[in-house]
């Protein structure tokens, strides 16, 4: 079975990690435009503490966050460790305790049908700083100790390096598909021609574009994120610190190396602008510097921007089409991707395979939108 990956974001090096490891025989193509979503995302893996009320992408958060210690046991097995991904837990904080009376309700009741969430604590703003020492100082929190953030860029590159260990080949380039009698049957890529069984597009936020060209109406957007990394002095040691969720769209993120990233604005109908805006800059350093005031003195270290793949609402466009045999589409993750990447793309493969899958994927249905009007 050959099969072709078309993008090589968190959900196409899954695809081609999982499917390489199977004995398939994989290539990865990836044009590395400016803004892939995977290398500016800010890395949280929690989903039990998110706003969303839908069951169907709880279902998929809540395996893909619970599918990360295999993920990482497997790669390491192939000789892959430090991606950044670590369980340092996460707080909800919040200056109202009746906000984190109702954040810790939904969390224990999340926690009936996931033991990954861990124990689940209340925290006096004392308790709240002690872990995130530059935290407001009247900030009380709900504490979970299965929150895990990862490095995207990190667990990308692993990802990518063990699946060339298992026979994978990655190309780079900009794939167009190639459809003969209402079958995907390869790719065109700088001019030559590349064959294959099924083609599975991870194109993220520009899947539109190259479906489009075979009469395919994804509907996906780029939507623009613009997150901060900032430094802080004298080497402190961040590596443990939680990750740190206000009651708003913005969050904290620590890694290793005395860094904390914080962000991210979410800008609809961007297109693909791949510019940091002054206004983008204002909101990020505003929302974060409110929540941890002890940011204040740190470094500007770096701004990154990446463009979400936005789907008609918060599920994946994640499935086959009817009409075209041999195509798998895996995108649409939005803002949860570096949560469900991994196991989507697990997901995905599997579907290249023509193999049972253990999820319904009718809520994912790539064409639903198209398909309801
Ligand atoms: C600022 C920001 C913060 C985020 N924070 C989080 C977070 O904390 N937690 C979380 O779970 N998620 C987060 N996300 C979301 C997550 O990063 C994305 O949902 C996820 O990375 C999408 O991955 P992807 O593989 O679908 O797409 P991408 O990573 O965008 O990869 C798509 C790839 O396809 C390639 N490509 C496109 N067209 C072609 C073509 N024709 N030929 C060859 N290659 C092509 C592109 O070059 C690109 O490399 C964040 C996103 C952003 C932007």
């Amino acid at each position: 079975m050959k099969v072709i990956i078309v993008g090589s974001g968190i959900v196409g090096s899954s695809a081609a990690y999982h499917l390489a490891r199977k004995g398939a025989e994989v290539i990865i193509v990836d044009k590395f435009h400016q803004g892939q979503a995977t290398a500016a995302g800010a890395g949280i893996v929690c989903p039990w503490i998110s706003k969303v009320e839908n069951p169907d992408w709880y279902a998929l958060a809540n395996r893909g966050a619970g599918y990360y210690p295999t993920l990482i046991t497997d790669l390491k097995e192939d000789g892959e460790s430090g991606v950044g991904y670590s369980l340092v837990g996460a707080i909800a904080v919040s200056n109202d305790p009746n906000e984190l009376n109702d954040i810790e309700q939904k969390v224990r009741r999340n926690k009936e049908d996931r033991k990954e969430v861990g124990e689940i604590s209340r925290l006096t703003s004392k308790e709240a700083q002690t872990l995130f020492p530059p935290l407001r100082d009247d900030l009380e929190a709900v504490h979970v100790t299965g929150g895990a953030r990862v490095d995207g860029r990190l667990l990308t590159n692993a990802l990518l390096r063990a699946a060339e260990k298992h026979g994978a080949i990655l190309h780079t380039g900009e794939a167009s598909i190639i459809v003969t009698n209402n079958k995907v049957t390869g790719i065109q890529l700088n001019g030559d021609v590349i064959s294959a069984d099924s083609i599975i597009v991870t194109a993220g936020a520009w899947s539109k574009q190259l479906l489009s060209p075979l009469g395919i109406d994804l509907q996906v957007e780029p939507q623009r994120g613009q997150i901060a990394h900032l430094k802080l002095q004298d080497d402190q040691d961040t590596s443990k610190w939680p990750v740190v969720l206000p009651q708003s769209s913005h969050y904290l993120v620590s890694f290793d190396d005395s860094r904390v990233v914080v962000g991210a604005t979410r800008e609809t109908g961007s297109g693909f602008d791949y510019r940091v805006t002054a206004a983008g800059i204002k909101e990020i350093m505003e929302e974060a510097l409110l929540v941890a005031p002890g940011l204040s003195d740190s470094t500007l270290h770096d701004v990154r921007i990446g463009f979400r793949p936005a789907g008609p609402d918060i599920l994946p466009l994640l499935g086959t089409i009817s009409s075209l045999d041999g195509l798998v589409i895996a995108t649409g993750l939005g803002a949860s991707g570096l949560t469900l990447g991994p196991y989507v793309g697990l997901l995905a493969g599997d579907l290249a395979l023509g193999e049972e899958i253990e999820l319904d994927l009718t809520p994912y249905n790539p064409l639903r939108d198209t398909l309801v009007r």
